[in-house]
């Protein structure tokens, strides 16, 4: 190998820290600012393949982007409370702080062993008391906003971790931590209430330049669906009146004279209701199919492909289109969840209904459809449901942010008041899972809660969801260690939105739609000042086994990034990483085990290349024509394709660069110089040694640039074609793309837009009433 990385690694990353080149001066107005983020990491102890994919290749940006003049913000810190803080300590009879606190410290070796540029002078941690004070401080917030509230819900239950967990957290009817099948339980619990703002989230999707797929995905989760509200008088055989009535909702209130029974959720109150059990004649075999249904998930029920259920004998609804007595039913594929809980099954018109109807012999009817007066000459009425819930954010475990809430001595709970906050986790806790919350059995926070509030005053002993402490912690970073308020206003004013944030896809419809939501939220409080927090979003893919397949220490196909970076350098483990896929798209990428090396033999060339040029007797001074376009041509592809996540195109653009200059004969110093700095976004430590060796100037050397990573990118007096592709979107929707110079203006690409038939389709002939083009990438009209 024509270089020893170790030494220059380490050599290199001595130079950065001294310089403190990666501090970001957050007032500077002098320079263009840009605001890149990374998803940060849980403190789980060793850095794995996953984290270098997340924070090496994402750096390959940040230092493109200050190459090009920004001033670029790129933070880091942990998402530090959680599950296997508890469990390692319940394990291994340790303390989840200090379990937390020694993986921090060594992950902090170990990102640094990576090279990656983050600023860590503005790290956050958030189960430090100075930042879950804040994260307490914006609960109370919500709280007195009334967005914060105390209910009795069915919730999800993992029975192995003892907690409940949100809807999101539970997969294929299964605790998304350990695997374990949920069960569903009644439980008086905090949640946030994101439906409120379900609307907003959805609306706010149109102008973002997302990939559609994540946008989908968001729209999907949040599940809007329009239809009516009607209403179905009951009737009972022994009493012959009506007195009880049912809603139903419907997306197609137009089939109501087709509505040949009604199904009620077996959680629906109707079927708890004094005169409706008094009424219906087989009550004991209603509430035994009640029962049964509990013992199911939500997503069992929906799936079930045989329908079950049991007919209300003695009672019956009347249709209000054709005043038909129509039979009652109560039957689990309805969800309590789902709307009013009830249904009018139209069996000629929806194919669960049909399943249900034949199974239990209800008449089929295909009838003419309703005209919306005649509906609202029912007493229909327009309703919208969404499949968002509320976010359920109690969690029964220790290693949490306490949840700052007293209870006085009649139950009412009121919010510990700021000057009382941080409200500390206490330490005097039994983390044993029994079901019951830890901070329970903790003596000095019920005697702290008396000494503060009084007699018979009692905590609340439930810990936030983690995804309460990271729905906001890209607010935190730009102030950090600010002990008066959560941010500082002027910065957030400045900085927001964040420029871009990537991350994992796993997070599109938990994580970013929670950030989005608390941002709308604080947006409302005159918190802060843009309602969006991130301009775009990428999400990465995910990297597989050699063998293809997930790692997993089971199947045995595990790669340690320690093994390939000790013996191929760092540079060529992010290089390879950055290679194996486009970065901007969630696929799924197989680990080549000859890739890496293949990889720094690419560096050695380059090695080579430059110690050929060190040994030329009489170097020449000009670049000729060819390799002056050759060079042109790769920095400005470089730069496109690293704007777009490319990064694989952008380094096979570096590759054939270098077959060129390997194949003319003479290479001056200077055109050598500009090839490292372009080498350096991606091979940052060898580029500073190259740099060195061709004496740290070149190009745009000026006074106060001795690092490679301050050289400025390189500017070519020859012109090449710049045209770039944009892609064009009606209200969030792709319709086609158009091929612009990368200067073009808004009003150019716009015009360039409305000559596609797809756009002026989707238009349909009204103005978007606003435009979002991002240059070389995007045009969204907003209609
Ligand atoms: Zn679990």
């Amino acid at each position: 190998m024509a270089y020893d990385h170790k030494d220059i690694e380490k050599k290199a990353q001595e130079k950065w820290a001294h310089l403190d080149l990666y501090t970001t001066d957050l007032s500077d107005t002098s320079r263009e600012q840009y605001y890149l983020l990374t998803e940060f990491p849980y403190p789980s102890g060793d850095l794995h393949i996953g984290h270098w994919y997340a924070f090496a290749v994402t750096d390959i940006y940040a230092r493109l982007l200050r190459a090009r003049g920004k001033n670029v913000f790129f933070p880091i810190g942990f998402d530090a409370f959680g599950l296997p803080a508890e469990n390692a300590a319940i394990k291994n009879g340790l303390n989840p702080k200090d379990w937390t606190y020694k993986n921090m410290a060594r992950m902090r070796e170990q990102l640094a062993t990576m090279g990656a540029s983050f600023d860590w002078s503005k790290e956050v941690v958030t189960c430090d008391p100075s930042y879950y004070q804040w994260t307490q401080w914006l609960f109370t917030k919500l709280f007195e906003q009334g967005l914060a509230e105390r209910k009795l819900a069915p919730v999800k239950w993992c029975p192995k971790d003892q907690t409940v967990l949100a809807n999101e957290q539970v997969i294929d009817g299964r605790c998304e931590r350990c695997g374990t099948p949920v069960e569903e339980k009644r439980l008086t619990q905090w949640f946030l209430k994101i439906t409120d703002y379900a609307e907003r989230l959805l609306a706010g999707l149109d102008a973002l330049p997302w990939r559609e797929e994540i946008k989908e995905a968001q729209r999907a989760w949040i599940g809007k669906s329009k239809g009516a509200k009607l209403r179905f008088d009951l009737k009972s055989d022994s009493q012959g009146r009506t007195f009880e009535s049912v809603e139903v909702f419907t997306t197609r209130p137009d089939t109501v004279f087709g509505a040949t029974y009604v199904v009620l959720a077996p959680e629906h109150p109707l079927l708890s209701n004094d005169w409706l059990t008094m009424s219906i004649m087989n009550a004991k075999e209603v509430s035994e199919y009640v029962n049964e249904t509990k013992k199911k998930t939500e997503r069992e029920r929906s799936e079930n492909k045989e329908k079950t259920g049991v007919k209300l004998e003695g009672v019956t609804a009347i249709n209000p289109a054709t005043k038909e007595e129509i039979p009652i039913y109560v039957a689990d594929y309805v969800l309590s969840s789902y709307g009013t809980g009830a249904v009018m099954a139209v069996p000629a018109h929806d194919e669960r209904d049909l399943d249900f109807a034949k199974k239990f012999s209800v008449p089929i009817r295909k009838t003419k459809f309703a005209q919306w007066d005649e509906i609202a000459a029912m007493g229909g009425e327009r309703a919208t449901q969404y499949r968002l819930r509320d976010w359920l954010v109690s969690r029964q475990r220790y290693w949490g942010c306490p949840i700052p809430i007293v209870y006085d001595p009649e139950g009412k709970p009121h919010t510990v008041p700021a000057e009382h906050l941080p409200w500390l986790l206490p330490t005097d806790v039994d983390f044993t899972p029994t079901g019951k919350a830890p901070l329970a059995s903790s003596k000095e926070l019920k005697e702290r809660v008396e000494k503060i509030f009084g007699k018979d005053w009692t905590p609340e002993y439930d810990t936030l969801d983690t995804f309460v402490d990271s729905s906001w912690y890209f607010l935190r970073y730009l102030d950090s260690k600010n002990t008066n308020s959560f941010s500082d206003a002027a910065l957030m004013k400045k900085w927001l939105p964040i420029n871009r944030y990537s991350g994992g896809s796993e997070h599109t419809t938990m994580h970013v739609l929670y950030a989005r939501f608390l941002m709308k939220a604080l947006y409302d409080l005159a918190l802060v000042s843009v309602e969006e927090p991130f301009t775009e979003r990428f999400n990465r893919g995910l990297i597989m086994g050699p063998d293809g397949q997930k790692m997993s220490k089971s199947k045995g196909n595990v790669v340690n990034p320690d093994e390939f970076v000790q013996k191929y350098g760092a540079d060529a483990v992010r290089m390879y990483l950055a290679f194996i896929g486009p970065y901007n798209e969630s696929g799924s990428y197989p680990w080549n085990l000859e890739g890496v090396a293949a990889m720094r033999k690419f560096l050695d060339r380059i090695v080579r290349l430059v110690d050929r040029a060190s040994l030329a007797v009489e170097p020449p001074s000009e670049i000729s024509e060819t390799i002056q376009q050759a060079f042109a041509r790769t920095a400005l592809k470089v730069s496109e394709d690293g704007d777009r996540f490319k990064f694989n195109t952008a380094i096979a653009a570096l590759m054939i660069l270098i077959n060129e200059i390997e194949a003319s004969p003479f290479i001056p110093k200077t055109a050598l110089t500009q090839l490292v700095i372009i080498l350096a976004p991606f091979a940052p430590h060898l580029a500073e040694h190259l740099w060195e060796k061709l004496g740290g100037n070149g190009t745009s050397t000026s006074l106060g640039v001795n690092s490679v990573h301050q050289a400025a990118w390189p500017v070519f007096s020859v012109t090449v074609a710049s045209e770039t592709e944009v892609v064009v979107q009606v209200a969030g929707h792709k319709r086609g793309s158009i091929r612009l110079s990368r200067e073009a203006s808004e009003a150019e690409a716009l015009a360039e837009a409305l000559k596609l038939p797809a756009v002026i389709t989707a238009l349909a002939s009204k103005k978007p009433v606003r435009v979002v083009y991002v240059p070389g990438r995007i045009l969204n009209l907003v209609v």
